[in-house]
């Protein structure tokens, strides 16, 4: 078991992070992964529960030896797997008997053709929802902790935490229910009642913190560093390295139920930043591998205007993330200091893509817009990929001439709130049929 010495500052930065290597058994089986290997200088580390680099506090990431051979072999092989995310266990830092093991088993979610908001947005090419509200918690959190569970179990940990924006503790409950871990999961106080309940109903542990997320988040790193937090696996901070790589699942399944072919352009909701960055490393891994064509692609991040410190600093021109405090409905993409922001502003500008944000009521009317159109009821951060979709649509900043995939990161039902004041029946009538038809309502 790895002892984290404590850090002194917010792991958002990472550089309050002091590594510690060399404790982790010296067997560790994650499959093709090969080691943790820094973002900003290289150096290269033993896997382990660790995150930040140990010279220059930079943030770990997996690196592997993936495996080379015939990708038209390889793309069989994906083929012949489970329909979840485990199809993709020779490219995931993961055992190779992974789908054996007790896990919810997230991903194969649907990839909608949106021919109704093509039509409505005046997309010509072709428009896609990657609707991750289909997980098994109904939110693409899913995906990111399945991985983190198996680093777990390879570390011997035997409690599962994180700092939750809501779905994360979700997520975390449930597969630490069925994993058989212990769970302490922390949140901000004042979530949406459908994200408590859901965080709630696995029978794990589950405290608000009287703040919001970027207080909570400052709390796990101190728990991280001090003895209490031992044997404590928190999957988006001492596991985050092997958290961030089930993003890159969303990649391959889109590439993969494209008919193993890129989108053109990719808009990806924003709140730490993981998912998007991770989403242009497994494009990046599918182009070497050789299991798509070799092409350029936009990637779009989409945040809130009441938390959007990545689409401010990209409309500046900046390269640093300036903090926020986040004041918005999109609750799950509330993160006021991004931890992985300034890579978002690099893949943005590298791929020729952009940050955009959309207001509350925009918010609104994009997750009505989708329900309406398609029958996906998207929650406050599908309304915001939805709705900065169309607004680069309407900007021409996206080319609506393109195959444009959008994602649809969780389920309405979890912020009814958003939309519960102004939907309702469309009218209240007497059980017979002179009422019915004063009410106008036959045709
Ligand atoms: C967590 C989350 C995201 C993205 O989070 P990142 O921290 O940017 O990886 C997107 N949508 C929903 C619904 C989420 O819960
Ligand atoms: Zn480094």
């Amino acid at each position: 078991m790895a002892v984290q010495t404590a850090p002194t500052g917010d792991t958002n930065s990472a550089a309050g992070a002091t590594a510690t290597t060399g404790s982790a058994p010296a067997s560790v089986d994650l499959g093709p992964a090969s080691a943790l290997s820094c973002r900003e200088c290289g150096q290269r580390f033993p896997l382990g529960p660790i995150f930040a680099c140990a010279e220059c506090f930079g943030p770990l990431e997996v690196a592997y030896d993936l495996p080379g051979g015939d990708p038209e072999e390889l793309k069989k092989r994906i083929a012949e797997g489970p329909d979840n995310i485990w199809r993709y266990a020779p490219l995931l830092p993961v055992p190779a008997d992974v789908a054996t093991k007790p896990s919810i088993n997230p991903g194969f979610t649907k990839l909608v053709k949106a021919d109704n908001l093509a039509r409505e947005l005046g997309v010509t090419g072709s428009l896609h929802i990657k609707d991750d509200s289909g997980n098994p918690t109904h939110s693409f959190k899913d995906r990111v902790v399945a991985i983190a569970v198996e680093a777990a179990r390879a570390f011997g940990f035997t409690t599962l935490s994180c700092s939750s924006t809501g779905n994360l503790a979700g997520a975390v409950g449930a597969a630490a229910a069925r994993a058989g871990f212990r769970s302490c999961v922390f949140i901000p106080h004042d979530l949406e009642q459908g994200k408590v309940v859901m965080a709630a109903v696995y029978g794990g542990e589950l405290v608000g913190i009287e703040g919001n997320y970027d207080d909570v988040n400052r709390f796990c790193s101190e728990l991280i560093g001090d003895p209490l937090g031992e044997g404590w696996g928190f999957v988006n901070v001492n596991l985050r390295p092997y958290y961030g790589e089930g993003s890159k699942t969303l990649a391959y399944e889109i590439c993969e139920q494209l008919g193993w072919r890129l989108p053109d352009q990719i808009v990806v909701p924003i709140a730490s930043g993981s998912q998007l960055t991770k989403i242009d490393k497994g494009l990046q891994e599918l182009i070497k591998l050789g299991l798509v064509e070799d092409k350029p692609y936009k990637i779009f991040g989409a945040q809130a205007k009441g938390c959007s410190p990545v689409s401010t600093a990209f409309k500046a021109g900046h390269d640093v993330v300036r903090p926020q405090k986040p004041d918005t409905i999109a609750k799950s993409l509330a993160i006021g200091n991004p931890a992985d922001g300034p890579y978002v502003l690099d893949i943005a500008r590298r791929t020729g893509g952009a940050v955009e944000d959309v207001d509350d009521e925009q918010i609104v009317a994009a997750i009505k817009l989708l329900a309406r159109t398609e029958g996906i009821f998207a929650e406050t951060a599908g309304g915001v990929t939805v709705g900065v979709t169309k607004k680069l649509i309407e900007a021409g900043v996206l080319d609506p001439a393109l195959t444009t995939v959008v994602l649809n990161t969780g389920d309405g039902l979890k912020t009814l709130d958003a939309v519960a004041e102004t939907t309702g029946p469309t009218a209240t009538i007497r059980p017979d049929l002179d009422a019915f038809r004063t009410a106008g309502l036959a045709g």
